[in-house]
């Protein structure tokens, strides 16, 4: 399991904004989804390509395309839905499924409510989209619900990690198959009392779709 933290100024430019109290939900809307998109095109960098011929206006030319499959992205509800239009917008083709865990607040210990996710996923790369790294146990979760439908590779685009979550991520999946790795825009300070990441952005599914 590797970790990635995008070290790049528009990413730390737009993550600053982001934490900013004062960021609307339509602020925070957009800010997430350009993150997203900026971190989706580190995530994607070692996809498998094979090689196509063009015909341009002028002559021949070599270049490539995605190999198949096409790629799996795993919004993880609720929060994670706020990251889609972000992700497709490099991936467009990509298909999509979903996961719905719920988090015990007292435990922290979480439990799966929603899980549409194709059976098979022999040889396809997979992307799963969660904002907030915390503990780390959703995550794992997620996970291994694709490691045990055969994914090829499994990566976590996360907006922030806590150092609690990324340990417990690369614990569960340390020198694991399939391959496992976390990009994120920063790894905060900790977890506080509460579960939430210090100094974080506060909860992101509820300034993403409100308090409700
Ligand atoms: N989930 C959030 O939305 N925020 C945190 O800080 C931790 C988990």
């Amino acid at each position: 399991m590797r970790t990635l933290v995008v070290d790049h100024p528009l990413v730390t430019h737009k993550l600053t904004a982001l934490r900013d109290v004062a960021s609307d939900t339509a602020t925070f809307r957009s800010l997430t989804d350009e993150l997203v998109t900026l971190l989706a095109y580190e995530a994607t960098r070692e996809m498998r390509v094979q090689p196509v011929a063009v015909t341009t206006p002028v002559a021949e030319a070599r270049g490539v395309k995605l190999a198949p499959p096409v790629p799996l992205i795993v919004p993880v509800l609720r929060a994670g839905i706020g990251m889609l239009d972000g992700m497709t917008r490099l991936l467009p083709m990509a298909d999509v499924g979903f996961v719905g865990l719920r988090r015990d607040e007292e435990s922290l210990v979480a439990s799966t409510y929603a899980d549409r996710l194709p059976a098979d996923l022999a040889d396809r790369d997979t992307f799963v989209l969660d904002p907030m790294l915390a503990t780390g146990g959703t995550l794992a979760t997620v996970i291994s619900m694709l490691a045990a439908r055969g994914a090829a590779s499994v990566t976590a685009i996360c907006l922030l990690a806590a150092p609690e979550g990324v340990r417990h991520v690369e614990e569960t999946f340390a020198g694991d198959e399939p391959w496992v790795r976390v990009v994120t825009a920063a790894v905060d300070e900790r977890l506080n009392e509460r579960g939430y990441i210090v100094p974080g952005l506060g909860d992101a599914g509820d300034r993403l779709f409100g308090r409700i």
